[in-house]
């Protein structure tokens, strides 16, 4: 007889792919993540931004425009934040995965990671940015306040959650509730997701090593663990551009967008 196997093992439309962005970066970072990883990944990657833009959704991209300010505001990107959160939920799909647009994501990786879940249960995944929980004052009725502690994943190198537990999150988090909770904290929208995930629901946030954002040194993945990497990034880090270093198959003939750009040749080379 066969071995045992999930009656559904789960596939990428399972997954809503939600990638952060702002008008001013069409043309400049979402166009390379729709060059690279988002090729393989059309159908299910939502593009959540604050400026309408014909010529993508004459290509066929779910492009969702946000009445956010085009701004870098706490206020801003928590109303991303919910937006994406409330369109998951109608989507029906099982897992939200969120990633910035200065992230590289690996679909296969990705899969890999979430399959090894429990589909069925509490599940937020993502990879710490401090080495000790966040602290915040949580504002009260009445002006009082209190200390919280509570472990976030940070939004610039993509995190998951999937549906059991995004369903539990709707009085924090649907609507105009997030925006509401991030306020009550006065932090961002990634702080706001960890905040209502432990304090409020009492789920354990999962760390996890194979997500990556530009605030770590990306110089330091070694070239056989790239391929298992659910994220990567470049970026400023410390005033310094930080992306990780990885040989191309094309020459520079092929591929001269790598002498025109260094992160369009990182990417391209994957
Ligand atoms: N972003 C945005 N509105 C803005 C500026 C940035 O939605 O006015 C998005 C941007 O597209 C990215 C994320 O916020 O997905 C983080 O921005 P960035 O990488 O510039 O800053 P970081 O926080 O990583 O330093
Ligand atoms: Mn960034």
């Amino acid at each position: 007889p066969p071995h045992w196997s999930p009656a559904s093992p789960l596939q990428l439309g399972d997954i809503f792919i939600a990638v952060k962005t702002t008008g001013k970066f069409h043309q400049t970072r979402l166009a390379l993540l729709l060059d690279t990883w988002v090729s393989k990944t059309k159908e299910q990657t939502y593009i959540f931004t604050d400026m309408a833009d014909e010529v993508l959704v004459s290509k066929g991209y779910n492009i969702i425009v946000t009445s956010c300010p085009p701004e870098h505001s706490h206020q801003a990107l928590s109303c991303k934040m919910a937006s994406e959160y409330d369109y998951f939920m109608a989507s029906g799909k099982k897992w939200l995965c969120h990633v910035d647009d200065d992230n590289y994501l690996n679909p296969a990786a990705l899969l890999s990671l979430l399959s090894k879940f429990p589909q069925d249960s509490d599940i937020y995944v993502g990879k710490p940015s401090l080495d000790r929980p966040m602290k915040a004052q949580e504002l009260l009725e009445g002006n009082k306040t209190r200390e919280v502690e509570f472990w976030f994943a940070t939004g610039g190198a993509g995190f998951c959650l999937s549906r059991r537990l995004a369903e539990k999150m709707a009085p924090w988090a649907s609507g105009p509730q997030f925006e509401r909770v991030s306020a009550s904290i006065r932090l961002p929208d990634d702080c706001t997701v960890g905040f209502i995930v432990e304090r409020k629901l009492g789920v354990r946030m999962v760390h996890s090593p194979v997500f990556h954002s530009h605030l770590e040194d990306l110089l330091l993945l070694t070239h056989s663990a790239m391929l298992h990497q659910v994220t990567l990034s470049y970026g400023l880090f410390e005033n310094k551009m930080n992306s990780i270093d990885i040989k191309g198959p094309f020459s520079k003939e092929r591929d001269p967008s790598r002498s025109v750009l260094s992160k369009t040749y990182t990417y391209s080379a994957l």
